[in-house]
Order: C-alpha cells, then structure tokens, then sequence
C-alpha cells in the first residue's frame, strides 16, 4: 500500500471512489475527513474513505499521474465511525456510489441560519486560530467562519466538550420561537404557602424542569407564586427554543397513562434489550389504536435515562404531526424533528445539535436514519411496512433496512412498528431474526371497527349511483346527523382519469411518457402525473381528430363533488397531493379535521395513515380496487394494507367504527382478510403466491433499468447486460427479461428492464461485474440498479 495516497468519494454519480496522492510531508488525513480535490476542471469537496489504492480500482493509475488533494476541510472526520461504517456498506449493498452514500451521514450543504454567538468561557491558548479570534468577545458563528477560512465546526465540537467555548442558540430562528423553562434548583425549597408547593409538586412530577405554560395552563393564578420562587433562588427560568407548533394544530397535554397488560408485556422485553444495549430487532405488530406510540415512547424514555439518544422515524413527517407533538410534549426541547420545512441553514444546525448532544431525541422520515446521534440507544420505525421508507433515486436505500444495519453497527434496538408488517418483516419473526411483540387488542373497550363489502357489480346492474352506492350513502347521512365524521378514501388523485375519444376509442396520452393523462379541476386540466406535462383538456382527438371525447373513471376530485352534491349540508374537504402541494394546506386541514370543522374528508392515502381522529366514526372506502389492477407483485399486500389501515381510522373514540368498502371484486383476498383484518390469514394466503411465483421474501430481486432516447441504443445495452448476466448465473439466480420496463417511456426516454430473482449476493456481484464489463469502474450512464425494489414497474 502506498502510504501517501489516499481515496477520495467524490459527490458525484461514479460509482468508485478516486485516488489522489497528499502533499509531500502532509499527514495522512483519517477516514472520513472532507478534502477539497481538482476534479476535471473543477475542485469538488469529497470524503476520504480510505488509505491507498481503493480495492475497487483494479488498475491504478501510476502514482505520480495522481492528482493532489489540495486542502484538508477537517482536523477530525464529522462522522462517527459507526456512521461511516453504515455509509459503506450502503453504497456496497444498493451498489451506490460512495459519494452519494457517504453525503448522507456528512453534515448537510448549505449555509448555516446561524445567528448563534460563539463564546470564550475560560482563557485559552492564544495560538489557537479560533480561541484567537474570541479574546476580543463573542463572535456570531458566521464571522467566526469567514475569518478562518474553513469550517471551524470540528475544533469548535472539541472545546465545547472541554467547557472552553459555549456555542449560544439564536432563540429567534426562524421556525422556533423562545420559551420559558422552569428549573428547579434547590432540593427542599423553603415555600410560601399552597401555591408554591403546587408549583414545586408539579416541577417535581416533570423531573425537576418543565414549561412555564405548561405549568400554569389550568391555573393561571399559580404565575405570581412561580414568580416568587424566582425570587426566592428556588426555581431558575431559562430561555428554551422550541419548534413552533404546525399551524392551526390545538394542543393537547401530554397526560400520564398507565400502560396496559398487553403493552407491559411488550415492553418487558424492549426494555431490557435497551438496558442491556445489546442488538436486537423487534417486530411490534399491534392492531390500529392499540397504543404503539405509548410503547416507543417508554422505550425512548430508558434509553434517555441510561444517557442515550433516540431515532423516531416516521414514513412521512407532515402527515404524523400528532406524534411530533406528542414527542414534544413528552420530551421537551431535546427533541430534534427534521421535517421538509426546514431551510438549509435550519438543517443544518439541527445536525449539529443532534451530533453536539444537546437533542437527544429525533423524528423524522426516512433520512433521519443517518443523524449522527452520539450514543445510540434505540431505534424506532414506526409504520415500518410503509413504502415511503424507500427511495426511489439513487441510493435507493430502504429506510427500514438501514434502520435495523445502523443498529447491529451501533449495538443497540431497533423496533418496527406495524398493524400490517410488510411480508418480509413478518417472515423475518416467524424465523427468528426478529422478535415479535403482540398487541392483538385496541385500548378503546369499542374493539376493531364492522367491516361491510358492499358489490358494485350488483348496484351498477340495478342502476345505482357510481361513486356512491346507497350504503355509503346513507351511513355518511347517518354521520352527519349524529354529527360525526367520516373519511372517505379513494386513492386516485384527480376528477378523471382518463379522457377517451368516442370515435377511435384512442385515450389522450403524455406525450413524453408512456402514460395516459389525468383530467383535473373539474376535468379543464390533462396531466401527466409522471412528468408533470400539463396541457389545457383537447378538444378533438389527437389520433384521429374526432370531436366527441369522453371522460371516464373518477378521482378525488370527482368524489368530493359528488359527495357535496349528495350531502349539500355537509362540510366536504380534501386531502392529496395535489392539494398538499401548496405549503401549510396539509397541516391546517389536518388540523381542522381535528377541530371538528370538517365533516367528511375526501381523500388519498395520506388520510389512511397513522391517524387518531376520536370523532370518525365511519369509513367509505368508494373503491377498494384501485391497487389491485396493477401489474405488480406487491399490489395484494398494499391493497391489504392500505384497507386495513384506513379502516383502523375508524371508532377510535368512545364510539364504535363502521367501515364501508364498496369493490368489483369482492371475493378477492386481499379484501376479504382487510375485511375480517386477520393479518395472520393474509400472510399466510400471499406467502403462497410469493413462493410459487418466487417473489421476496422467498428470494431477493434486482431490477435493472436502462434509459436511453435512443430506442435501438436501450435495446442493443439491455441485451448485452441481458447476455452476460445470464453466464454469470450458474443456478444462483433466474434472469427475468430483457423486455421493456412496464412504464415503457417516461420522460422521453425508453425504459428497459431486466428482473432478477435468487441470491442477493450472487446478483449484486453478477450485476456489478457486468455493468464493469460493458461500462467500465466508474460510471453507469442510464442505468439504474434497484437491489430489493419495492416495484417493479
Ligand atoms: P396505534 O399507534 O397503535 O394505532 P396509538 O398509539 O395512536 O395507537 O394509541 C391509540 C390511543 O390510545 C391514543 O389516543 C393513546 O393516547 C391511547 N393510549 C395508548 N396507551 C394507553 C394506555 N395505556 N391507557 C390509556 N390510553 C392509551
Ligand atoms: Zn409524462
């Protein structure tokens, strides 16, 4: 090995890292470190992610062509080097390139929001560049920076820990807002009277700190005795940041419950896996509304008491901000949540919070599987079956799995949380790699919500109402005059989808994909929903130029019009993409559907999930369907999950819940066991199919996908690829293909596919060593590799 090379992942698609050689004399930086590098005619900053030649590299270029590094970034790697470790073998196991792999666990780009003061707490030495620059007073952060010259975040992590510098939070961050803290600081304080014992009581009860609002809430005439004990030396305020509340959202108090049997039970188990940091991963399978969140939350409160931190993460933040206020309320201001409003500069002192140790807590989706949390001591993915945990762009990691690998790494728990675990994670119980605890029953005495099938077939033959069959008609009638709220889910977005020409029978398609468009805004807008090409609805025909065009299916859109016609009376809203996609709208209907200001809310899956509306009482499902047409393997199990979470939304209050769900297709399996919600039965039912047919988890998959504008081009690479792949299988794996991909053009490229299923090893290296053959080590152009897909459309 050369002593003075080192290897450099650049952030950028090649899949290898690059050798460059260090300054004569310079030391050898650590794994790790960020080096400024020549790249091209550019300079990009990498990572260092190893010493000498990277294996990978089978010819390396002789030495004295290397480039040098031209300046070293850190003194000490950001990263912890388990996260590094968890970076590695990402960028191995999705075959991703390193550098877009070891930028998940670097702090983020961009600037700091910064307004925070930089403090000399004790004299220091007065060589140190950044002790230098504070003798003469505090310096906000970003001067700070720009008179060093480099990131002074590594040093400063270092004489924080020393108690050398204090690093001082802007409390007016945009985002938070300051609020008062009330600490106690004598053991036994000397007290005035009943108010200020009720006051000390209740500090007592929080652990010795709480909010001042909280405090006083239900007895604002406590303030002046609070005031008193200030006075007194008893209780200290301190200034706290705090994330502002999600708009619109009513608080609600944290209140103490006792768990129940079942919930003792799971966390006997949990518990001690915390307390011994040992790995483990948990399956939590337990029906909607039988009390999950209250099992996480003990679990994060051990391993805080045993001074670790904790990662919550959620499939997606803006639909759970009930959970992150509750995590709030149970966890203060240590709690950290990355949510997609965060600007640059916001993010990027929250990552410095979460890596200094001051938020020990973290919610999140799925990317805050990398926060670089010192001391790990628990994982939780809650909605674990959920697919938005995976990543559909490179490195298409699945947030789950990275979960329970960060865990092994790090030596601590991991619970995946779910009323429908995905297929592979049950398998994962039943043979032991995960153990799995119960909860079979619903806090609420109501139990689980009647599930009723309703025939479309039967009531489209007798004339009936489309969109709503009198069923739901009538059980949504029975709502609104009991004032009680309904959802209604339907999960395809739009009025229409589809618009059809009476006289070729031809539907206007996007022009640069291969899809049909959707018809939106009352059916005056078509859209593609893959590209996002949007034209004002043809009037004629664009094959044959006829004028008589139809619109078929219906959407959201549609369901909420026709809802509103029904139920003039009711108070109709609706919730999907389209219409979260205007900032702030997903939480204020949220919120108001909480407030009781909403009726029936239409909508997609984002009102499916996670939920816990007490006032719904009923469910309509207006087409239990609409998964099931489409040609992949998962359709059943998303179908399955997607019904039985909608109908968990159902009867959570004091009421019981009535589910709805009207089909074509109502001996389908899928359905019939959303309906009895016998998880067991289903997965026993998909097994089957998954082992006849092949599919996870019975075997792993590999899809490979080539693009390319050029058709013939696509079709000369995949069959290539096909042809090697297939020498390379020796029985190891089956090669599926080449054919075109089901979505066969998007964004004016042509999609080729090859599916493989077998050993996942044996197919990463077959893949790996193929695309090697045909491309060389370091770049893929229009390929993409997706090892254990979650479609494969
Ligand atoms: P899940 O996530 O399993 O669907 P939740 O965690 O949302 O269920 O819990 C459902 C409801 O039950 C919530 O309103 C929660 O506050 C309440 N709850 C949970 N545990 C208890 C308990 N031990 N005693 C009383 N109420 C509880
Ligand atoms: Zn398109």
């Amino acid at each position: 090995m050369d002593e003075s090379v080192v290897s450099v992942a650049v952030p950028l698609p090649f899949q290898a890292p690059f050798s460059y050689r260090m300054p004569a004399g310079a030391p050898l930086p650590e794994r790790g470190v960020r080096v400024m590098v020549p790249f091209g005619s550019r300079r990009v900053i990498g990572v260092v992610c190893g010493r000498g030649h990277d294996p990978k590299q089978l010819e390396p270029q002789p030495q004295r062509q290397l480039k040098e590094v031209l300046q070293v970034l850190d003194e000490a790697p950001l990263a912890e080097p388990t996260l590094l470790d968890l970076a590695a073998w990402l960028a191995d196991h999705y075959l991703a390139p390193p550098g877009e792999c070891y930028k998940l666990v670097l702090p983020p780009a961009g600037v700091r929001a910064s307004r925070a003061m930089v403090r000399l707490l004790k004299p220091g030495a007065g060589d140190d560049p950044v002790l230098a620059q504070l003798q003469a007073g505090p310096l906000r952060l970003s001067a700070l920076e720009k008179r060093l010259g480099r990131d002074p975040h590594a040093r400063l992590l270092r004489l924080r820990r020393e108690g050398v510098v204090a690093l001082e939070q802007a409390l007016d961050a945009p985002g938070f807002r300051e609020v008062r803290v009330a600490v106690l600081e004598q053991e036994a304080p000397e007290l005035g009277g009943k108010a200020q014992a009720e006051i000390v009581e209740r500090l007592r009860a929080a652990g010795g700190r709480a909010r001042v609002p909280d405090l006083v809430r239900d007895r604002p005439s406590l303030r002046g005795a609070l005031d008193r004990l200030v006075e007194k030396g008893a209780l200290r305020l301190v200034s706290e940041r705090e994330l502002r509340a999600p708009e619109g959202l009513p608080a609600r108090d944290a209140v103490a419950v006792v768990p129940t049997e079942d919930q003792e039970r799971a966390l006997a188990d949990l518990l001690a896996a915390v307390e011994g940091g040992t790995f483990q991963p948990f399956l939590l399978h337990g029906v909607t509304g039988s009390g999950k969140t209250e099992v996480y939350f003990r679990a994060v409160e051990r391993a805080l008491a045993r001074g670790r931190g904790a990662i919550l993460l959620v499939p997606e933040i803006g639909l759970t901000p009930m959970l992150m206020r509750a995590a709030r309320a149970r966890f203060g201001a240590t709690v950290s949540v990355l949510h997609s409003e965060l600007s640059a500069g916001e993010r990027h002192d929250e990552w410095w919070r979460i890596r200094e140790g001051e938020a020990r807590v973290v919610v999140g989706a799925r990317s805050a599987v990398f926060a670089p949390m010192p001391e790990l001591g628990l994982i939780v993915v809650d909605e674990e079956h959920d697919g938005a945990y995976k990543q559909d762009e490179s490195p298409r990691y699945h947030g789950r799995d990275v979960a329970v690998m960060r865990g092994r790494i790090e030596a601590c728990p991991v619970v995946l949380g779910s009323a429908t675990p995905s297929v592979e994670s049950y398998a994962n119980a039943q043979s032991g790699k995960y153990r799995e605890l119960r909860l079979p029953r619903r806090i609420t005495a109501q139990g689980l919500p009647r599930v009723e099938i309703v025939d479309r077939r039967a009531v489209l033959r007798a004339g009936g109402e489309p969109i709503l069959t009198p069923p739901l008609r009538e059980a949504l009638a029975l709502r609104l005059s009991r004032r009680e709220q309904s959802l209604l889910l339907l999960n395809r977005r739009g009025y229409a989808t589809s618009l059809l020409c009476r006289e070729c029978g031809q539907e206007a398609m996007c022009p640069n994909c291969s899809v049909s468009l959707t018809l939106h805004r009352t059916g005056r807008l078509a859209r593609c929903h893959y590209c996002g090409h949007e034209v004002r609805t043809p009037e004629a025909c664009a094959s044959c130029h006829g004028a008589y065009l139809r619109l078929t299916g219906f959407g959201t859109e549609k369901v909420a019009e026709a809802v509103a016609a029904a139920l003039p009376k009711a108070r109709v809203d609706r919730l999907d993409r389209d219409r979260a996609s205007r900032r702030g709208v997903l939480a204020q209907t949220l919120a108001a559907f909480e407030k009781g200001e909403i009726d029936i809310l239409v909508g997609t899956q984002m009102i499916a999930k996670g939920h816990d509306f007490p006032r719904v009482t009923l469910v309509g499902v207006v087409d239990a369907d609409v998964g099931l047409g489409i040609p992949d393997f998962r359709s059943a199990e998303r179908t399955f999950q997607l019904l039985t979470q909608v109908a968990g939304r159902a009867g959570r209050g004091d009421t019981a819940g009535e589910v709805i769900l009207q089909t074509h297709m109502p001996d389908h399996y899928a359905l019939m066991h959303a309906c009895s919600q016998e998880y067991d039965a289903f997965f026993e039912r998909e097994l089957e199919f998954r082992r006849t047919m092949g599919y996870p988890p019975v075997a792993a998959l590999l899809n490979l996908i080539v693009r390319s504008a050029d058709e013939d081009k696509g079709r000369e690479a995949i069959a290539a690829l096909g042809a090697l792949l297939r020498s390379h299988a020796h029985g190891r794996y089956r090669v599926l293909g080449p054919a075109r991909a089901p979505l066969a053009r998007l964004r004016q490229e042509h999609r080729f596919q090859i599916l493989l299923k077998g050993q996942r090893k044996a197919m990463r290296e077959a893949v790996q060593a193929a695309l090697v053959a045909r491309y060389g080590e370091t770049r893929w152009p229009g390929v993409a590799v997706d090892v254990d897909p979650l479609t494969v459309m």
